[in-house]
C-alpha cells in the first residue's frame, strides 16, 4: 500500500509499504495465542487524515517515533468483525494492553504499557489502510460527514476539559491560543454557557470563534483581567506566563499544550493565589461524536486544504507554515 513513512529523519511516500495483516491470520500462522477478541484489530481503509502540530513535533524528533505516523483519521472497516465491515469509523488512539490497572479503569490512555497510534510503538493513518484494536472503534453516524468525522480526535482531545472541570453558566473562561486547539476548546466551552474568550494573534483564525458567538481578542489589545478558567493552548513559554497571570485567586489553570521544551516560571503566584492547576491531553470519544451529530457546533470551518496522500509532504510542509489550519490527506 502507498504509506507516508518517518525513519527518523526524513519523511518519504512509500509505494509499496506492507499493508497491515490481520492478528488472526498470523496466529494461524504462527500457533500463538489470539488476542482477546475486542484487542484484535480491524484493518481499516482510511478515508480522510489529519495533520496535527504533534506531528509536526514528531518531525522534530518527539517521541522518536519511527514509522507511519497520523492519530486523527476516519475510514472504513475492510477487515473485522461482520458487524462492522464496510461500517464507517473513528478510532481511539491509545492502544492499552487490556490487563493493568489503568486499562481495567477504562484509562487505556494512562496504561503505561500502551502504543498510542502514529506516536508511540504502532503504525498511523497517513496510508491507505491502518489497524487499530476493535475496541478503539467508534461507529459514525450517517450524518456525520468525513471531514467532520476526521475531527473526533481532536476534538475529544478539546472535551476532556469539561471531564477534568466543572464550568459553569456564566463563568468567565479564557482560551490563550487561536490555533486548532485553542479554536476547538473555545468552542466546547461555549457549550456550557459560559462567556468565553478566546485571545490570539491572527485575526482570521479568532473569526471562526467570532462567528459561532464567541467573544475574541487580540494579543495587542489584551488588557489585565482575571478569569474563573484559563486555558493555555498556545504552546509557548509566554503564553503559559500570560495564563499564569489571568487566572483569578482559586481559579483553575488547564494546561493543553504538549509542547517538548522546558517553560522556566515562577510557580510561587500558582501557591499564593491558589489556583488549580490541570494536566489535560486526549479525551473519549463519545461527547464529541455527539456534538458533531447534533450539529453543536462546525468545524469544517477549520479545514484549509485537503492533499492527495500523494501530496502528503508537500501537505506536512504546508501543515508547518504559521498560521495555517487544518490540512487533511485523502489516500
Ligand atoms: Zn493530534
Ligand atoms: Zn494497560
Amino acid at each position: 500500500m502507498r504509506a507516508l513513512y518517518w525513519d527518523g529523519h526524513d519523511l518519504s511516500l512509500q509505494s509499496s509499504y506492507p499493508t497491515p495483516i490481520q492478528e488472526s491470520k498470523i496466529v494461524r500462522a504462527t500457533g500463538g495465542r489470539p488476542a482477546r477478541a475486542d484487542q484484535q484489530p480491524a484493518l481499516i481503509k482510511v478515508h480522510l487524515a489529519g495533520v496535527c502540530s504533534t506531528d509536526l513535533q514528531i518531525f522534530r524528533g518527539y517521541m522518536g517515533f519511527r514509522g507511519v505516523p497520523g492519530h486523527e483519521f476516519v475510514g472504513s472497516v475492510d477487515e473485522g468483525p461482520e458487524n462492522l465491515r464496510g461500517k464507517r469509523v473513528v478510532g481511539e488512539i491509545n492502544f492499552g494492553c487490556s490487563e493493568c490497572e489503568h486499562c481495567g479503569r477504562g484509562l487505556a490512555r494512562h496504561c503505561a504499557n500502551r502504543k498510542v497510534m502514529g506516536i508511540l510503538g504502532v503504525d498511523g493513518a497517513f496510508a491507505e489502510s491502518v489497524s487499530v484494536p476493535v475496541a478503539n472503534l467508534h461507529l459514525v453516524s450517517d450524518n456525520v460527514s468525513d471531514e467532520e468525522a476526521v475531527f473526533t480526535e481532536p476534538l475529544a482531545a478539546a472535551f476532556e476539559i469539561l471531564e477534568q472541570v466543572q464550568v459553569d453558566l456564566g463563568d468567565e473562561v479564557l482560551v490563550l491560543g487561536d490555533g486548532k486547539l485553542g479554536n476547538l476548546c473555545a468552542h466546547v466551552l461555549k457549550l456550557t454557557g459560559a462567556n468565553v474568550t478566546a485571545l490570539g494573534k491572527h485575526e482570521e483564525k479568532l473569526k471562526l470563534i467570532k462567528q459561532s458567538g464567541g467573544r475574541t481578542m487580540l494579543l495587542n489589545d489584551w488588557k489585565p483581567k482575571l478569569y474563573d478558567v484559563v486555558v493555555e493552548a498556545t504552546g509557548s513559554e509566554s503564553g503559559l506566563k500570560l495564563a499564569m497571570s489571568a487566572v483569578r485567586p482559586r481559579g483553575t489553570l488547564v494546561l493543553k499544550s504538549t509542547i517538548a521544551g522546558e517553560h522556566h516560571v515562577s510557580l510561587a503566584p500558582l501557591v499564593i493565589n491558589e489556583v488549580t492547576v490541570i494536566g489535560s491531553r486526549c479525551g473519549v470519544f463519545a461527547p464529541a461524536l455527539e456534538a458533531l451529530e447534533e450539529k453543536r457546533m462546525s468545524v469544517t470551518p477549520l479545514i484549509e486544504k485537503v492533499y492527495p496522500l500523494a501530496e502528503g509532504i508537500e501537505a506536512v510542509a504546508h501543515a508547518a507554515k504559521q498560521g495555517s489550519r487544518k490540512i487533511l490527506l485523502r489516500p
